[in-house]
């Protein structure tokens, strides 16, 4: 076990449970997260013994980045967890801050047709901790703070939903990595059970739902959780989402060529989502040698915003980064893998 895995909580009832009092979690997050040591000995104002017995019970070992590609305004960052496996996380240069998209698994079900990402298979969960580290190690290679998170790395967050929700609770934690809430956004396929419980935690974190079709015809095709829980389970919970947190949800929409940006497709959006106080988050596709799905023509991406815009939807284009270091959308796969 790691101890950038332990909630504040955790650590207090660890404490507690050691027979010593609870501010030493206070104490352990401020040499964690605030001195950012490297190791037990560093700490000058907890007991030798009690220190030795952390020791034994919870690593300190950070993950260890085996690689760093840098564009201008992004750059990707390789890790190598401590079985082994590699995992991605991005960092992009915004003019309002630095923020960074994490990685919540090793490969990923959930089967997307235009998903590079996902073309590997879970292999496991990560653990909070390798969430965690992820920012901090990124911080602390740039010496520069990271601002916001996104969780739309390799993996579904809500298939590793207990791991995320500490993940979550310990980055924005104001003694912890203090990120705000507003400014940490998770994205999921749709996995509405996950959903709901999420709603029920009473956080302001966001939620971005990677929706990419306008009806379960064309989303059963490229998007098999559909199969399980499909726009008829999906849209009410969002509704109900927004009335519980009354935080706006938003939509990513992959514009794949011939596939779902017809002058249809952004109609019959606009009616889907007409309801729900959200924003459209349109995003143009990746391609990846491997997969046969093409990027729509900037004129139809054009016209499809055109069409939200008019019947009175949010709609962005998303700006696009680090396509030249594969670092963009769905490309996530570290080069170690070959499969
Ligand atoms: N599993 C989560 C988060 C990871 S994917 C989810 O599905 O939301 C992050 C986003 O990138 C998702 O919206 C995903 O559908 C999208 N994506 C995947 N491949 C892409 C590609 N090649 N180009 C653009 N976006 C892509």
């Amino acid at each position: 076990m790691n101890i950038y895995g332990l909630t504040i909580d955790d650590m207090e009832k660890y404490f507690i449970s050691l027979g010593y009092k609870r501010f030493h979690a206070d104490q352990l997050f401020s040499w964690l997260y605030e001195k950012r040591i490297d190791s037990y000995e560093q700490i000058t104002n907890m007991k030798k013994e009690l220190l030795n017995i952390i020791e034994k019970d919870y690593s300190i070992n950070k993950l260890k980045i085996v690689n760093i590609e840098k564009d201008i305004d992004v750059c990707k960052y390789l890790f190598e967890l401590c079985d082994g496996e590699h995992i991605e996380a991005v960092l992009m240069k915004h003019d309002y801050g630095n923020s960074i998209c994490v990685s919540s698994q090793v490969g990923c079900n959930m089967g997307c047709k235009f998903c590079e990402s996902g073309r590997r298979k879970r292999v496991r969960n990560l653990e909070a901790y390798e969430m965690v580290l992820q920012i901090m190690m990124i911080e602390e290679e740039l010496g520069e703070r990271i601002s916001h998170v996104v969780v739309m790395g390799i993996g579904e967050p809500f298939d590793n939903y207990d791991n995320l929700v500490k993940f979550l609770k310990i980055i924005n934690n104001p003694k912890g990595l203090a990120i705000g809430a507003r400014h940490i956004t998770v994205s999921t396929c749709g996995i509405v059970p996950k959903i709901k419980e999420f709603s029920n935690l009473g956080l302001q974190f966001n939620l971005a739902i990677s929706l990419h079709a306008p009806n379960n015809e064309i989303r059963n095709e490229i998007m098999p959780i559909n199969k399980v829980y499909s726009l008829d389970n999906l849209i009410p919970v969002l509704k109900e989402y927004y009335n519980n947190t009354n935080r706006r949800i938003t939509f990513e929409y992959v514009l794949l060529n011939g596939i779902n940006d017809s002058e249809e497709c952004a109609l019959q959006l606009s009616h889907l989502v007409k309801e729900l106080n959200c924003y459209v988050n349109l995003i143009p596709y990746n391609e990846t040698n491997n997969l046969n799905f093409k990027r729509s023509s900037t004129i139809q991406i054009m016209k499809f915003y055109d069409i939200l815009k008019k019947n009175k939807i949010n709609v962005t284009i998303r700006k696009e980064f680090g396509g030249k270091i594969s670092a963009a959308c769905g490309q996530l796969r570290s080069k170690k893998e070959d499969v």
